[in-house]
């Protein structure tokens, strides 16, 4: 099996850079489409109080987690927009009080068992931080008898560059990231765990090390620097060398794999009962001139951030997440979800034209997924469905190495995306 990776360079301005809390923003507007799965029902109408971590959504479906608020305030609305992934989804509009009253409702979790544990990972709002946001208890919920895993891989590799949230979360809250590894390991009876972190982060390996030192189960592994390192399949055949079969799930491998900044969350769940409710990102650009790392509210609006944001102009291109999977985003109403890592700010310096395609073949050669890029431009181009089937577009992951060698700058990772909908329509 080939893994296909690119090197490319981490501009982590902001890696020494201690998060921030922002000051409270005026209003939020909380998504009811946080994850993969299905949207939420709202569970508050125009003109209700609500409190710091009270449910606003949920829904019935497995697939799917469940919404808080995040702010306490007044309802305001609601609203609809369109979500990074494209999606466009109901969204509750709250104005604060500015007192952050915390929902008398919330307790930790009562957790005795598997069962337990799990319900109380849905009841969280948890969804994987790396930026897929696939429901956290789904992915928890394998079944260990069809399915045994012996090892709990933790990414911590965080490859994109200029995020630095994950790390972040290494450097101020090692300690709730093992005991967070802890209540995995312990509910699904997972013996072994892995926690991956590139090399060029010595002193998070060191400070994972010194926080595990008294559990020989659990061990970090300095990786090479390479994108897209983050991606299961990679991610397990960096940590343990065992590969995962393109039809195959983590599962099949004995793994399963979390992110580093979802298993802190978990512990600090656990411990407080306080949802999903926060996060912190990474304000960086070219046309920054201090990158900061900030926490804040979920729902947080891209205007509210931008004051927040030191940049020299106007930008050009924003982007939440990072340059390569992050999302342009041009609507100042755009809110911040469980998965927004960044906000990044560019000029147009970085904007290169387009030109035709010189056949050269970098793209087949950068794609981790051994797919054709290329190809499947073409196949997309003619409205090939049965092509593009055949050329497993399905199986993009959208991490955007072919745009990035490309010496043309054609835009294929892009094309990919619409032609996985295409065969979907
Ligand atoms: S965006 Fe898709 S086609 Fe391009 S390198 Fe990544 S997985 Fe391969
Ligand atoms: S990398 Fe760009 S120029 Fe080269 S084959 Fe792929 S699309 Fe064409």
């Amino acid at each position: 099996m080939i893994l296909n990776t690119v090197r490319l360079p981490h501009f982590d301005a902001s890696a020494d850079k201690k998060t921030v809390k922002l000051p409270l923003p005026k209003k939020v507007i909380i998504s009811l489409s946080q994850s993969i799965g299905a949207s939420c029902e709202p569970l508050v109408k125009k003109g209700d109080a609500v409190l710091t971590g009270q449910l606003i959504g949920d829904s019935d479906a497995f697939v799917s987690v469940p919404v808080h608020a995040s702010v306490s305030g007044t309802v305001t609305g609601e609203t609809e927009i369109l979500s990074v992934n494209g999606r466009l989804s109901r969204a509750v509009v709250i104005h604060t009080d500015s007192l952050q009253k915390i929902c008398e409702d919330l307790k930790p979790p009562v957790i005795n068992n598997k069962e337990s544990f799990l319900k109380a990972i849905r009841g969280s709002g948890s969804v994987g931080l790396g930026g897929a946001g696939f429901p956290t208890h789904v992915k928890l919920s394998f079944d260990s008898k069809k399915t045994p895993v012996d090892s709990l891989i933790i990414n911590g590799a965080e490859c994109e560059p200029y995020i630095t949230s994950d790390y972040r979360e290494i450097i101020e809250n090692s300690q709730n990231i093992a005991n967070g590894i802890k209540l995995v390991m312990k509910y699904l009876e997972i013996p072994t765990a892995i926690i991956g972190i590139e090399r060029d982060k010595p002193l998070a390996i060191e400070r994972m090390r010194e926080i595990v030192a008294n559990n020989p189960e659990i061990n970090v592994k300095p990786l090479s620097l390479r994108y897209p390192q983050g991606a299961e399949k990679i991610l397990i055949y960096k940590t343990t060398g065992r590969t995962v079969r393109e039809d195959e799930r983590p599962y099949s491998a004995g793994c399963l794999v979390l992110n580093i900044s979802t298993v802190a969350f978990i512990a600090e769940y656990v411990k407080t009962g306080i949802p999903m409710i926060k996060r912190r990102l990474t304000i960086d650009g070219d046309i920054v001139n201090k990158a900061v790392n900030v926490s804040v509210p979920i729902g947080t609006t891209l205007s509210e951030l931008l004051q927040s944001a030191d940049a020299r102009i106007i930008p050009d291109r924003v982007i939440f997440g990072g340059p390569m999977m992050g999302s342009c985003v041009y609507d100042p109403d755009t809110p911040v979800g469980k998965t927004t890592s960044a906000l990044l700010l560019f000029g147009n310096s970085k904007l290169k034209k387009e030109s035709a395609c010189i056949r050269c073949g970098k793209c087949i050669g950068s794609c981790s997924m051994n797919l054709s890029p290329v190809e499947i431009n073409k196949a997309y181009d003619a409205s090939n469905k049965p092509l593009l089937k055949k050329l497993r577009v399905g199986l993009c992951m959208n991490c955007g190495s072919c745009s990035y060698v490309c010496p043309a700058k054609r835009n294929i990772s892009e094309k990919n995306q619409l032609a996985k909908q295409l065969i979907k329509g």
